[in-house]
């Protein structure tokens, strides 16, 4: 399982990567959106207080343009007309002010030449303004709770998660309740209003819980991601599998051809006796036939029996035909890694290392640059390795290891593959590199001596020896390729 992972990890890491990605974005657009929304609204609700707050200013100016008289119908109308106005004050010239926070404003007032704030009570809900003239100076007091335009508001005052504040010095008014959270992205927004004669501040804020982002969405995008990475690793494999079924094939049919030259020689020898016999026999028959009295059936018989043996050698050529298609000519060497063919040929027994759970090592060197020609390389390569893979079958699974271990020696690159296997018998270890000798029921024995065939036709050579305290090692050794 955990080899599994470690060989999926490139997979895992950017799936977990583009699923973040995508993740993120969503979130991001989805907190822009609702930032976008939050500040419009923010902007609504300060512009339409500026509005109202602007209105003071003009109805306190017509006020004091008209000279109205406190308490007179003039003034009765004005708050039946505005319900945020709460009453009006006049003083006319010689007479006082009741508080000396009007008295101050009416001074800022003249000097400003606009109406002044005398002060805002917000614990009370109102707030008083002034407006020096002459021959009176008037006061108008304005009820917060009753300027407040519901009828242009743009949110819910009671169901919106925005909170609004309205603040003025060291005092707050809640405009809006809003929803508070103790986790989540917040925003916020402040602003004076745009009447300098009421500087009050606009506050908004807003809290977008974690849970309120589109996890519906991320999840989708994230089985996408995973959906489409399953989809790419499968055609990714199924690719890899192609391949590696056509590179053995390719190998499979270079190893049918080079295995003319070993089946030659087997077939030599096994030709060299029925051809021996039809040559005594014939010997034989020709005098018998040459004596004065002819021993015909004596004659007869040596001839059926040279006539059988030649039949015999007709079948061994027939094998002969049957095995072989054509020969190969033999292949320039050139300069190959070794380390780097070694890797191609386990990847292309990974398969088979696999169905016989075999744990495949590869040591040594990082490169090894060796004179060979790339092909029967390979293909020596392959027999070492899928022959320790059939040894290896007769131990327990957990036992079976596989070792290749590059290394470099008096200007040769060697190249060990070891095994844990039952080892070589003393008897066979002789014979091992012999045409036709096979240990194996199905075997054709031709393998090894092939491989060493090759070995010492790309100028090295190839050795077996049984380990201590158990298993066989092939040890290949090709001349180093001068750099
Ligand atoms: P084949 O594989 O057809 O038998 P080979 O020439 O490849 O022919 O091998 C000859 C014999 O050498 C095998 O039958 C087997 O007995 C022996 N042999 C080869 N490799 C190993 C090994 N790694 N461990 C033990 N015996 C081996």
């Amino acid at each position: 399982m955990l080899k599994r992972l470690i060989r999926l990890r490139w997979w895992l890491l950017s799936g977990a990567l583009l699923c973040i990605a995508g993740v993120w974005l969503l979130g991001r657009i989805a907190l822009t959106q609702q930032r976008e929304a939050f500040e419009t609204d923010a902007r609504i609700m300060h512009r339409v207080l500026s509005q109202r707050v602007v209105q003071h200013d003009a109805i306190l100016a017509t006020v004091s343009l008209l000279q109205a008289e406190q308490g007179s119908e003039r003034e009765q109308r004005l708050s039946a007309l505005y319900p945020q106005i709460l009453g009006m004050q006049r003083r006319a010239a010689g007479e006082a002010w009741s508080d000396a926070r009007l008295t101050a404003a009416e001074a800022r007032s003249r000097e400003l030449r606009r109406p002044e704030l005398a002060y805002a009570d917000f614990a009370q809900g109102r707030y008083v303004l002034v407006l020096a003239g002459q021959p009176a100076s008037h006061a108008m007091t304005v009820g917060l709770r009753e300027m407040l335009p519901w009828a242009e508001w743009p949110t819910d005052p009671k169901a919106s998660p925005v909170r609004v504040l309205l603040r003025h010095d060291a005092q707050t008014l809640v405009l809006q309740e809003g929803r508070y959270l103790p986790w989540g992205k917040g925003f916020s927004f402040s602003k004076h209003l745009a009447a300098d004669s009421q500087p009050f501040e606009v506050y908004a804020e807003r809290i977008v819980g974690w849970l309120q982002l589109p996890w519906g969405w991320m999840a989708g995008w994230c089985a996408l991601v995973v959906a489409g990475c399953v989809a790419a690793y499968q055609l990714r494999t199924q690719r890899a599998q192609r391949l590696r079924a056509e590179e053995l094939l390719r190998l499979g049919q270079v190893a049918r051809l080079n295995t003319l030259g070993e089946l030659a020689a087997g077939m030599a020898h096994e030709l060299n006796q029925p051809l021996t016999a039809v040559l005594a026999n014939t010997q034989a028959a020709r005098r018998l036939l040459d004596d004065d009295e002819p021993e015909l059936d004596t004659a007869r018989s040596a001839m059926g029996k040279a006539a059988e043996q030649a039949q015999r050698a007709a079948e061994v050529v027939g094998r002969l035909r049957r095995v072989v298609e054509r020969p190969e000519a033999g292949a320039e060497r050139v300069a190959v890694d070794l380390v780097q063919v070694a890797r191609q040929v386990l990847y292309l027994l990974e398969p088979e290392a696999h169905k016989r759970s075999v744990a495949v090592t590869l040591e040594g060197d990082a490169s090894r640059v060796v004179l060979a020609e790339p092909v029967a390389l390979e293909q020596v390569i392959h027999n070492l390795v899928m022959n320790a893979l059939q040894a290896l079958e007769k131990v327990p699974t957990a036992q079976r290891a596989l070792t290749l271990h590059i290394s470099h020696d008096n200007r040769q690159g060697v190249l060990r593959v070891a095994d844990c296997g039952p080892g070589i018998a003393p008897e066979v270890l002789p014979r091992l590199f012999e045409p036709f000798f096979s240990t194996r029921e199905d075997g054709l024995g031709l393998g090894l001596s092939l491989c060493e065939t090759l070995a010492a036709g790309m100028g090295g050579e190839l050795r077996a020896a049984n380990r201590v305290p158990q298993g066989a090692e092939f040890t290949l050794r090709l001349p180093e390729a001068s750099t």
